[in-house]
């Protein structure tokens, strides 16, 4: 088994040294020739693979997740996204030829290479620690680009085996790791970046985002949630129930994407209500606590936030509300509050508290969905396809599932991110490695053509204007 190394801050005096070796390395040219990139990635797979017992138990220590889900979101996804990666680069990364235009046109052979951004930084966030500092890495690599990345410290263990992945089975001259939280952060951002690839709040976006205008440094933002799920009186009480509470289940509810709180048509709401319950019980037939299937709060910071969120809603317990704060741990809490004006609305909980409101029909539900928050991450609708089709054309946010909880986030073909405040800029799929890439626009022009280019030099007079 791989034990996990020791997390340690990088130290701010070396941070200005270790990004300029990585420039250096990409001015190198080191990265461009697509066999090294792939050899990066065929690596970088099997330090994972090698390192997947590791992986698992890291995510257990940060945020007590279960072997399962590290499986899955973590571990798994990782692997998936270098083979997906690994499959298309070569067709993704060839010239393309520019559309039919005028017939002489062509004899320019008009085109756009692709090329990496350059050096990148990457900063994760600490709920899925693994796929979302690595997720970017790997794209990041596939582009060409060279590659600094800034793990969340508040999921130290996760930042310490990607660490010793990328040293050990990468190039390290071209990608490394700078570990720490804001001091470091901010240290690592006064560095020059060609782009900054960031996942994490809103608030935080806003720091990224002012810090990189400095500079004119691109910035894809992949940020906070707060997306509503509709139910409606048309749809099924108990899918809707099992979907749902998979979607706040999963993590403890610390997923950007899954729902932060549900509108449900008041004639439904009972048998949604006594479905939630069926639904968490059949899940964690022991209850959510002894179950090896539920994951706890990342640090003592966020419980103490989400126990201050919960205190502060004027609804009404319906399920749940025990709290173990030896065990950071949170039951699926599911409330029913009283108004949209509700803390528990207004916030983004990011953790398994699970407000319902009831709703007169799906008009109120569009309205209050669009005056909460216009631009959500995720929106989930469940009804019948008039019913969902009416909702998406009401509303906007980044990407929706319809009928489900952010399943839309898993698919790798699929390219995900925000819209407004949930973010800016998109990657999985083929958006990944546009992400990281700098669409270049080409033209040669053949020595035979001058004779058909004289029309362009001074002289003019109008003769040449008729030619
Ligand atoms: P966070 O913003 O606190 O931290 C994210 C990263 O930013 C960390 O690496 C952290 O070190 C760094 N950071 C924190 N403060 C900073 C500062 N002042 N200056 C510079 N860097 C700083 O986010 P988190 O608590 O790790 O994650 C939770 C949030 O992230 C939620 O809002 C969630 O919705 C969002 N999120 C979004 C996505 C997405 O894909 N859209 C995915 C996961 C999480």
């Amino acid at each position: 088994m791989t034990s996990i190394p020791a997390f340690e801050h990088t130290p701010i005096d070396k941070i200005s040294n270790i990004c300029g070796d990585v420039r250096n390395a990409f001015l190198s040219h080191k990265t461009r020739p697509i066999e090294f990139r792939l050899q990066q990635l065929r690596k970088l797979y099997w330090g994972l693979k090698d390192h997947r017992e590791a992986i698992v138990e890291a995510c257990k220590k940060d945020i007590g997740k279960s072997s399962f889900e590290t499986y899955l979101t973590e571990s798994s996804w990782c692997e998936n996204d270098i083979i997906f990666m690994c499959n298309n680069l070569e067709a993704w990364a060839k010239d393309e030829k520019a559309p039919d235009g005028k017939l002489m046109d062509t004899a320019f052979s008009p085109r756009i290479r692709k090329e990496p951004l350059g050096t990148v930084l990457v900063i994760g966030a600490y709920n899925f620690p693994i796929q979302l500092s690595l997720g970017p890495v790997i794209v990041a690599i596939a582009a060409g680009c060279t590659v600094v990345l800034k793990p969340s410290e508040n999921a130290p263990h996760a930042g310490a085996v990607m660490q010793k992945i990328l040293a050990e089975y990468l190039d390290p001259t071209c990608y490394t790791t700078i570990q720490g939280a804001v001091p470091e952060t901010t240290a690592v951002l006064d560095q020059k970046w060609d782009k900054i690839f960031y996942t994490g709040s809103e608030a935080v976006g806003k720091i990224i985002a002012k810090k990189a205008a400095e500079t004119l440094t691109p910035i894809t933002l992949e940020l906070g949630g707060r997306n509503p799920a509709i139910v409606t009186k048309n749809a099924d009480p108990r899918l809707a129930a099992r979907r749902l509470m998979w979607a706040k289940c999963l993590n403890a509810g610390q997923v950007c994407v899954s729902q932060n709180y549900t509108l449900i048509d008041k004639s439904i709401l009972p048998a949604f209500i006594e479905q939630v319950k069926k639904a968490l019980g059949e899940f964690f037939p022991d209850g959510p606590q002894k179950s090896a299937d539920y994951g706890r709060i990342v640090n003592k910071r966020q419980f103490d936030r989400l126990k201050k969120l919960l205190e502060s809603t004027k609804g009404t317990i319906l399920h749940g509300g025990h709290m173990d704060e030896a065990d950071l741990y949170i039951e699926p809490t599911v409330v029913q509050v009283n108004d949209e004006h509700d803390p528990l609305l207004a916030d983004e909980s990011f953790g398994p508290l699970i407000p319902v409101l009831a709703v007169n029909d799906i008009d109120e539900a569009i309205r209050i969905a669009n005056s909460v928050h216009d631009t959500p991450l995720g929106i989930y609708p469940f009804g019948t396809t008039a019913e969902t089709d009416k909702i998406l054309n009401q509303t906007r946010s980044g990407g929706a599932s319809v009928n489900d909880g952010f399943y839309h986030a898993s698919i790798p073909t699929l390219q995900f991110g925000g819209v407004g405040t949930s973010g800016q800029g998109a990657y999985r799929g083929r958006a990944s490695f546009e992400c990281f890439t700098h669409r270049r626009s080409v033209t040669t022009t053949p020595g035979w053509i001058e004779g058909l280019l004289d029309v362009r030099y001074p002289p003019y007079n109008m003769s040449k204007q008729k030619q």
